[in-house]
C-alpha cells in the first residue's frame, strides 16, 4: 500500500513555547502510526530543528513549509533545499496556495522548487487545487492538470516517485468548507490518471495524493476512506493536538 499521510502545516502561527506545548500534548495522545503510514509537521523555519529534537524518539517528522528556487548564493531570507537537508529534514511543501497567491509563486518557479528539493534528498509535497471560480465554471480537472504538468511533468519516473501531491481546493481552504468525500475521490482519481498517462501506472499508484482543505477529525474518517485519498494536509486543525491526533487515527 502507498503510504498514507497526516501532515500539519503549522503555517506562521505558534510562539516556540506554544510549538513545544502542542507537541507535547501530541505525544500525550493515544496515537497508531503503522509502517505504510507517515506523520509530518511543517513548522515555521526556526523551529525545525527544536521539534525534530522533540520527535527523535517517535515517527513523526519534521517538513520544511516552502524552499528557495535557487541553490545558494546572494538571496536574502530566503532557506534551500541544501540548507533544509543539511537539518535532516527530508519534506519540503511546495506551490502552497498561499505562496502561489500572496507571494506570486508560478509555474515554472515551482518546478526549479522541485528540481532543488529533488536534487538535495527533500520530498516534495506538492500543493494544487483550483479556486472557486474555476470550480464553479467546472473547468477544475483541466485547471489542475496545467498545475501538474506546467511544474512536475519534466521530472523522470524515479523523481515522480519521490514526490507527493496534495490537492487543495483553494476554496475549502481555512474556509471551513471541505470538499465533499466524492469530490476528493473524483480529483484524487483524475490526477492518478494524469500522472498515469504521463509516467505509467506503476508510478502513478505510488504517489500519495493527499486532500486538503479543512480537513478535521470529524471528516477525516470519510475523506481518508476514498480509495485514492491517501491522507490529509491539514492547516487549522494541526494546532488542536486532539484533532490532529484523531486525524492522524483516522488514517488508512
Ligand atoms: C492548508 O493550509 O494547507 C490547509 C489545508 O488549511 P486548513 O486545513 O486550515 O483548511
Amino acid at each position: 500500500m502507498r503510504k498514507q499521510i497526516a501532515a500539519a502545516n503549522w503555517k506562521m502561527n505558534l510562539t516556540l513555547a506554544e510549538a513545544h506545548e502542542l507537541i507535547d500534548l501530541l505525544l500525550q495522545q493515544p496515537l497508531s502510526i503503522e509502517a505504510h503510514q507517515q506523520v509530518l509537521i511543517a513548522t515555521p523555519f526556526p523551529y525545525l530543528i527544536p521539534i525534530q529534537q522533540k520527535l527523535a524518539n517517535s515517527q513523526i517528522k519534521c517538513c520544511a513549509q516552502n524552499i528557495a528556487s535557487t541553490q545558494n548564493g546572494a538571496f536574502t531570507g530566503e532557506t534551500s533545499a541544501e540548507i533544509v537537508n543539511s537539518l535532516h529534514i527530508n519534506y519540503a511543501i511546495i506551490g502552497h496556495s498561499e505562496r502561489r497567491e500572496l507571494f506570486h509563486e508560478d509555474h515554472s518557479v515551482l518546478a526549479l522548487k522541485v528540481n532543488q528539493a529533488l536534487a538535495h534528498s527533500v520530498h516534495p509535497v506538492f500543493c494544487c487545487g483550483e479556486p472557486l471560480a474555476i470550480r464553479e465554471a467546472g473547468t477544475q480537472n483541466s485547471y489542475v492538470e496545467t498545475q501538474l504538468t506546467e511544474s512536475l511533468f519534466h521530472l523522470d519516473a524515479e523523481q515522480m516517485k519521490q514526490c507527493i501531491v496534495a490537492y487543495e481546493p483553494i476554496w475549502a481552504i481555512g474556509t471551513g468548507k471541505t470538499a465533499s468525500s466524492e469530490q476528493a475521490q473524483e480529483m484524487h482519481a483524475h490526477i492518478r490518471a494524469v500522472i498515469a498517462a504521463k509516467f505509467g501506472s506503476e508510478v502513478a499508484e505510488t504517489v500519495s495524493i493527499l486532500y486538503g482543505g479543512s480537513v478535521k477529525a470529524s471528516n477525516a474518517i470519510e475523506l481518508f476512506a476514498k480509495p485514492d485519498v491517501d491522507g490529509g494536509l491539514v492547516g487549522g486543525a494541526s494546532l488542536n493536538a486532539v484533532e490532529f491526533a484523531a486525524i492522524i487515527n483516522a488514517l488508512k
